[in-house]
């Protein structure tokens, strides 16, 4: 019988770390092991453009990659890891329990947006996290032309004013005017507990989010947090109250609740300690990668972000590490010492910065285009072509964006 490294996720992280497998199995010609990916889609959904009002073009189909490279897809979703036994257990798109077994096993169920339990935010907060709730949001947005105007129809409230919250909010003025015509009255006000404007990414990238808010006409209301959300705007602690149509959640981010089912040390998102090899420390068969991962980068102390410039890098590490523990050979300890940052916002442009302090090295319409770049290009499946696909998954690849 084959010896199988499963995979959980077909995101940025269990895509890469499919293909980087495979590669190595392929380099050692050894068929008597199989790669599975368990997920609810074969399809990459690129969450980093979710901010964006076209959707359509944010899900690229993975079937095509799959099959060109033999990865057996499973579609489904897993509801239990038994790391003893070996085995997952998950809910098939039928509704039917089953299990899958598994010699290697690679987390790579991503993360998602960590509600509060605070009043209302169920109900009448919207978020851009997942394709399904950005459907939701785009769809609230056009409907708004058919209510009667007024300041609160005409007001976005984005609660949180990091990179998801600044991405939003910089769109949100073209996006209303596209639905509510170019004379509308738009608001779009963002509610941050910083002291500063964007003060959460650093010093030297904060002035350009100020000057880019300026030029757009996004507001920000600092020092105080939310206290409730309604079905008329939000509440801040303060006192104070914003009407409006609708209001974003942006703030926090937590890891997959399947981490809680794996023993090991979790850092304050939830994300597994992992070795420089990306096994899950503590454990002896089980690799965490992506958003799920808490991983040293370099030497220095850094580790990485919930990103997916990280998740791309940390997959093809997974993937390699995984197959060579299986085959019994020298793994490539996971290694991300360039860090960039790539920030749209919107009409302005974007602001692209390097290292981790963000060293402002382009703005507006030359950080766009990179932008643009990142987002339509280079963060998209390799072409389902067998070669071309497992060369682009060799962990030594840096990623630069
Ligand atoms: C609005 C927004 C903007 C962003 N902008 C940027 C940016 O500009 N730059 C950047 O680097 N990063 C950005 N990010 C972050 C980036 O999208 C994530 O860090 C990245 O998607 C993480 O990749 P991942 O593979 O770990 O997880 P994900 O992409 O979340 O993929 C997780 C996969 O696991 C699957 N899964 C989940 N649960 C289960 C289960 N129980 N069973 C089976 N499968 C499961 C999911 O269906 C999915 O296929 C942004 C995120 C958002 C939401």
């Amino acid at each position: 019988m084959k010896q199988q490294i499963l995979i959980i996720g077909a995101g940025f992280g269990g895509m890469w770390s499919a293909l980087s497998a495979v590669r190595l199995l392929d380099q050692h010609q050894r068929l008597d092991v199989a790669v599975t990916l368990l997920a609810p889609q074969a399809e990459l959904r690129v969450r980093p453009r979710f901010y964006e009002s076209d959707l359509s073009t944010t899900v690229a189909p993975l079937d095509p990659l799959f099959d060109a490279v033999g990865v057996q897809f499973v579609q489904g979703s897993a509801t239990r890891i038994d790391a003893a036994g070996r085995r997952v257990i998950y809910r098939s798109a039928s509704g039917a329990q089953a299990e899958l077994n598994f010699d290697r096993l690679i987390l790579a169920s991503g993360s998602q947006v960590a509600r509060p339990p605070l009043a209302g935010i169920d109900r009448f907060a919207f978020d851009v996290d997942s394709l399904e709730s950005a459907q939701k949001l785009e769809a609230h947005l056009q409907s708004l032309c058919d209510k009667p105007a007024s300041q609160a129809r005409n007001t976005v409230v984005v609660v949180g004013g990091g990179f998801t919250g600044i991405e939003t909010a910089t769109e949100m003025p073209a996006r209303l005017r596209a639905i509510l015509g170019d004379e509308a009255d738009v608001r779009v006000i963002v509610v941050d507990m910083g002291k500063q404007v964007g003060s959460v990414m650093g010093e030297q990238i904060a002035s350009v989010i100020a000057e880019a808010s300026d030029t757009l006409g996004v507001t920000w209301k600092l020092g105080s947090p939310v206290s409730m959300v309604d079905e008329h705007g939000v509440q801040l602690d303060n006192g104070e109250r914003i009407e409006a149509s609708t209001v974003v959640w942006t703030v926090g981010v937590k890891a997959s609740p399947l981490t809680q089912q794996i023993d090991g040390e979790r850092d304050a998102f939830g994300r597994l300690h992992v070795d420089r090899n990306l096994k899950v420390l503590g454990q002896d068969a089980i690799y965490a990668t992506g958003d799920t991962a808490y991983a040293a980068v370099d030497e220095l102390g850094n580790h990485a972000l919930m990103t997916c410039q990280h998740a791309i890098a940390l997959g093809r590490s997974s993937g390699n590490n995984a197959a060579a523990d299986l085959l019994g050979i020298e793994p490539i300890p996971y290694s991300q010492p360039k860090y960039v940052t790539c920030l749209d916002l919107g009409a302005w442009g974007a602001v692209f910065t390097e290292g981790w302090e963000r060293k402002v090295v382009l703005t507006g319409k030359e950080g766009k285009e990179l932008k643009m770049q990142i987002n339509t290009q280079w963060i998209y499946p390799p072409e389902a072509k067998r070669e071309i696909a497992l060369a682009a998954a060799d962990p030594l690849i840096p990623v630069v964006a």
